[in-house]
């Protein structure tokens, strides 16, 4: 009799776990993946990215019919309403698709879905739905959980005060949202529903949008935002919230103390930051620690300190993304079929998927500057033929280097598909490009990746087309 059930346990079907099961299965190992959700894919699959695209989708090609440059080119439309349910139901359509895919992925690699939260025994054992569940290694992948705010009470089904995951289910327009957190979530969400109809406004406790993002577009992307009918609050934190009668009033004041204010609004989303969830997962029965972030830390091969345990994804530190979960979850699983599975931690791409879309990899340039000398090359987005013939005028690209190697440090975007140009970057970067390597790469015309070519010839001060 084997001595264990599997070889490998993955706790939690996110793109860290489910990538991992897939990969370990793979590879010939014996593989169960646990999770209690439903449906298979994590907070990505179903309350994250994927409803979150097909909203920013189906919300943009609204504000295009309604504000965009259809008359410009001679196309007339009629009245333009919105059926708000039919544009849930195609966002339902989209997760059930792939959350499927998934199941279908699961059954053609032989991985076992245990349906139920698992919660350690001891650090090969589990128990799943009442049930023990033996494994030599144990993944851990269970993902992140919401921040609350302190003093600010969540209800999604109220409508009044939520979350991401009620601000993706909303069955009503807004009339005037206020978003607590001007990161990722809260400027595509709020984004969504301002093209959607609603008056958006972004509460910031710092002084820009974009915690962690380049200087320089976060400072466009104040400019952007404002210019699409947002309205900001910098520099501005919310004190409490009061719920009356379906409407809620903020109390707000200045960051660094002030004169409050009140805010009035029908909906409120609290959209300030995602944190490791671990409850229930028994981590006291094997000895397992979080750090004072609430993350499960590991080595570069994703080794927990208790032996046969290991962690991937935003359960570890690092930024939360699904394609860093990916990655990890794909070298978890080489690492523990004996290969060499590696991340290259310096190099996780970032993008925000609102219009245009805002992408960065590598070091912001006041980080590069702490580190030395550097070259910085920027082309705008209004003199690359496509975005202009195009009518995107929005936007740049930025490309930092090392001042004496040349080599490429950082890369940031702003464009109408910043999120596709950044991955030749990325892998640019991965192959330790200098600028010049990029300068003399010769990119299709007329392209929105050749503004990345000429920001990359600004380095050294020759672009073309500017
Ligand atoms: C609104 C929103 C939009 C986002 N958009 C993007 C985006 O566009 N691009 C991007 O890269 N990232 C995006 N993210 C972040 C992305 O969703 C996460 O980084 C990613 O899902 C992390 O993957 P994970 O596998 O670590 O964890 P998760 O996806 O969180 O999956 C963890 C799973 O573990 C399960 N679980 C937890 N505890 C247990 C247990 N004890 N037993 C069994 N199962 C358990 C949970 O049910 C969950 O299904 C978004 C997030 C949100 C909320």
């Amino acid at each position: 009799m084997a001595e264990y059930d599997y070889d490998v346990l993955v706790i939690g079907a996110g793109p860290g776990g489910y990538v991992a099961a897939i990969r370990a299965a793979q590879l010939g190992l014996k593989t169960a993946c646990a999770d209690g959700r439903e449906t298979l894919g994590g907070t990505c699959l179903n309350v994250g990215c994927i409803p979150s695209k097909a909203l920013l989708h189906g919300s943009e090609k609204f504000d295009e019919v309604r504000n965009g440059t259809f008359d410009l080119y001679g196309i007339k439309t009629g009245p333009v309403t919105l059926d708000l349910t039919a544009m849930q139901a195609q966002k339902l359509d989209s997760v059930k698709s792939l959350t499927g895919g998934i199941e279908f992925l699961f059954k053609k690699n032989k991985v076992t879905w245990l349906k139920g939260y698992a919660a350690f025994e001891d650090a090969h054992s589990v128990t799943v739905a009442g049930q023990k569940v033996t494994a030599r290694n144990i993944v851990i992948a269970t993902g992140s959980s919401v921040t609350p705010l302190p003093g600010v009470t969540v209800d999604n089904d109220a409508g009044v005060i939520v979350d991401s995951t009620g601000g993706l289910a909303l069955n009503r327009v807004p009339e005037h949202m206020v978003v607590i957190g001007g990161g990722v979530i809260g400027l595509e969400l709020g984004s969504v529903w301002r093209r959607l109809g609603a008056k958006v406004t972004v509460v910031e406790f710092l002084d820009q949008l974009l915690p962690g993002m380049d200087g320089d577009v976060r400072k466009e992307a104040a400019k952007i935002f404002k210019k699409q009918g947002m309205d900001l609050k910098l520099s501005t934190k919310v004190t409490g919230v009061a719920v009356d009668g379906g409407k809620a009033t903020l109390t707000v004041e200045p960051s660094k103390g002030g004169e409050a204010s009140t805010i009035e609004a029908d909906c409120v989303l609290v959209a300030i930051g995602r944190r490791p969830y671990v409850d229930g997962l028994g981590l006291d029965k094997i000895g397992l620690e979080v750090n004072a972030r609430g993350q499960v830390e590991t080595d570069h091969d994703f080794r927990t300190k208790i032996d046969g345990v290991w962690a991937v994804g935003d359960v570890i530190p690092g930024p939360m993304l699904a394609h860093k979960a990916e990655d990890e979850g794909i070298a978890v699983a080489e690492n523990i079929a004996g290969l060499t599975g590696i991340v290259n931690h310096d190099l996780i791409p970032g993008v925000v998927y609102t219009f245009p879309e805002f992408a960065g990899v590598g070091l912001t340039e006041e980080a590069a500057k702490e580190k030395g000398e550097i070259k910085v090359g920027k082309f705008p987005m209004l003199a690359n033929s496509r975005a202009k013939t195009n009518h995107e005028p929005d936007g740049f690209v930025k490309v930092i280097s090392d001042a004496k190697t040349d080599r490429v440090l950082g890369v940031w975007c702003i464009a109408s598909v910043a999120g596709t140009m950044i991955a030749q970057a990325t892998q640019a970067m991965e192959f330790g490009a200098t600028s010049e390597d990029i300068a003399y790469t010769c990119h299709a015309h007329p392209t929105h990746a050749e503004a990345l070519k000429e920001a990359a010839m600004a380095v050294t001060g020759k672009p073309i087309h500017m």
